[in-house]
């Protein structure tokens, strides 16, 4: 099994502070933007490669940066 590739930080999205502007769907080159079944902006983690696009483009602080202690 290829082993994932392990990163020190997370980008995290808030779906309260999200207002749905898709900005950081535009931004996102990685598919790491997605709508949950909540309808809400959500990350994937799985495609997400910490570029930090999303969280510079988000005009409302939904986004943000979370170091990953495990
Ligand atoms: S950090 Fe980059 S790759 Fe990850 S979700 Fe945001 S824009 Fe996409
Ligand atoms: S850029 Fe920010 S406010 Fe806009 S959809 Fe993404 S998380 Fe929501």
């Amino acid at each position: 099994m290829a082993e994932k590739k392990k990163f020190k930080f997370n980008y995290v999205l808030d779906s309260t502070k999200c207002m749905a502007c898709a900005a950081c769907e535009l931004e996102c080159k990685f598919n790491g933007i997605y709508i949950d079944d909540n309808v809400n902006y959500a990350i994937n983690l799985d495609n997400c490669n910490r570029c930090g696009k999303c969280f510079r483009a988000c005009p409302s602080g939904a986004i943000s940066r979370v170091n990953n202690v495990a």
